[in-house]
């Protein structure tokens, strides 16, 4: 098989809405009248991103969903999508399934792939999605108010719990294992709830380094800092609602990390002005997707955790560094 048969067999179907998909020098797209383009790559690479041993549908949907988080974090509708691939070699029952996690995510998004590039190499994925918001209304790191309110969508911590099983440094029930790995491998993406906060959120971002960090980079944009309630966030831990941990290793203090420098969570961080309450409701409801208000934004800089009586908490929170020593 060579490349172009490779291609041709899993990468190529008939464009819908692009003017021209895979097969030519460039694709084309026609933005829609009044649209600006929202574009954003994310690269997967082997041992360093995902487990050598993970299943290819699940690298296939994983690769597209953290592009697609980033489409979801600026409010953006996906279109399509290219693929740059590195393979070690061709193997065809690895390249059925990889495509099929990608074809199903991108299907449900109805995100099209329009070309991309193929070469030997170690196994490295990276993808550059392409997507469209009206324009000046992207969902920007900088809108952030002082007053606003701070939400996050869904759980958070889950994947890195499933990290911290997987390394032997905590113990979960079968069931709620496989929960957290379906988190860590197949993230849903924002995609509706971002759409739906369009002209809602002041700020926004995806979480894929961690709570702290992701949310430091909207008060950093914004010039402003947060006040956040730890106990509220610790209850965003889906396993937290189903195990009695108490007595456990994984104390107060191990949940706080999981759940502010986890990572992998692809859930949205924004906020939104106390007058915008009821409207960041019902873009939850119509976006079937449950956000959680956490905190409030505040003038002095940086991140302040209190407990639900409104003590504070110390804790200082890494996230996520490819490039820090202990890779941390
Ligand atoms: P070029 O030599 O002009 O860079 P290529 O020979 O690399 O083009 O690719 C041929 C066509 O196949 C192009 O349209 C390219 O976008 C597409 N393509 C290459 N690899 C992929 C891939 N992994 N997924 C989708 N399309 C691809
Ligand atoms: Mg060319």
């Amino acid at each position: 098989m060579t490349e172009f048969d490779l291609i041709a067999r899993y990468f190529t179907r008939k464009p819908r809405l692009a003017a021209l998909g895979v097969g030519d020098d460039c694709a084309l797209i026609n933005p829609s009248p009044g649209m600006q383009l929202a574009i954003s790559s994310d690269m997967l690479v082997e041992g360093r991103h995902f487990f050598s041993d993970v299943s290819p549908y699940s690298l296939g949907h994983k690769a597209l969903a953290v592009n697609l988080s980033d489409l979801a974090a600026c409010g953006a509708t996906p279109v399509a999508f290219t693929l740059a691939l590195a393979l070690p070699g061709i193997d065809e029952a690895w390249l059925q399934e990889f495509s099929r996690g990608l074809w199903a995510l991108a299907d449900a998004h109805g995100c099209e792939l329009i070309g991309g590039d193929t070469t030997q190499g170690p196994l490295t994925i990276c993808i550059t999605v392409f997507g469209e918001v009206p324009r000046g209304q992207a969902l920007l790191r900088s809108g952030a108010r002082v007053g606003d309110d701070i939400y996050v969508s869904g759980t958070l911590g889950d994947a890195r719990l499933a990290l911290d099983s997987r390394h032997g440094h905590i113990e979960l029930p079968p069931d709620i294992l496989a929960r957290a790995m379906m988190r860590l491998e197949q993230p849903a993406p924002r995609v509706a709830l971002g759409i739906a906060l369009r002209g809602i959120a002041t700020s926004a971002i995806d979480i894929s380094d961690g709570l702290a960090g992701d949310l430091g980079h909207i008060l950093k944009a914004s010039a402003v800092g947060a006040l956040v309630d730890a106990d509220i966030t610790i209850n965003l831990i889906a396993a937290c609602a189903n195990i009695d941990w108490s007595g456990s290793q994984f104390d107060t203090k191990k949940q706080l990390k999981t759940v502010f420098s986890g990572g992998d969570d692809y859930e949205l961080a924004f906020t939104a002005a106390p007058a915008a309450r009821q409207a960041v409701m019902a873009a939850s409801l119509s976006s079937q997707t449950p956000v959680t208000r956490i905190g409030v934004i505040e003038s002095g800089p940086g991140l302040r955790l209190v407990d639900s009586h409104g003590l504070p908490i110390d804790g200082q929170f890494a996230s996520f560094d490819h490039f820090a020593p202990s890779g941390r």
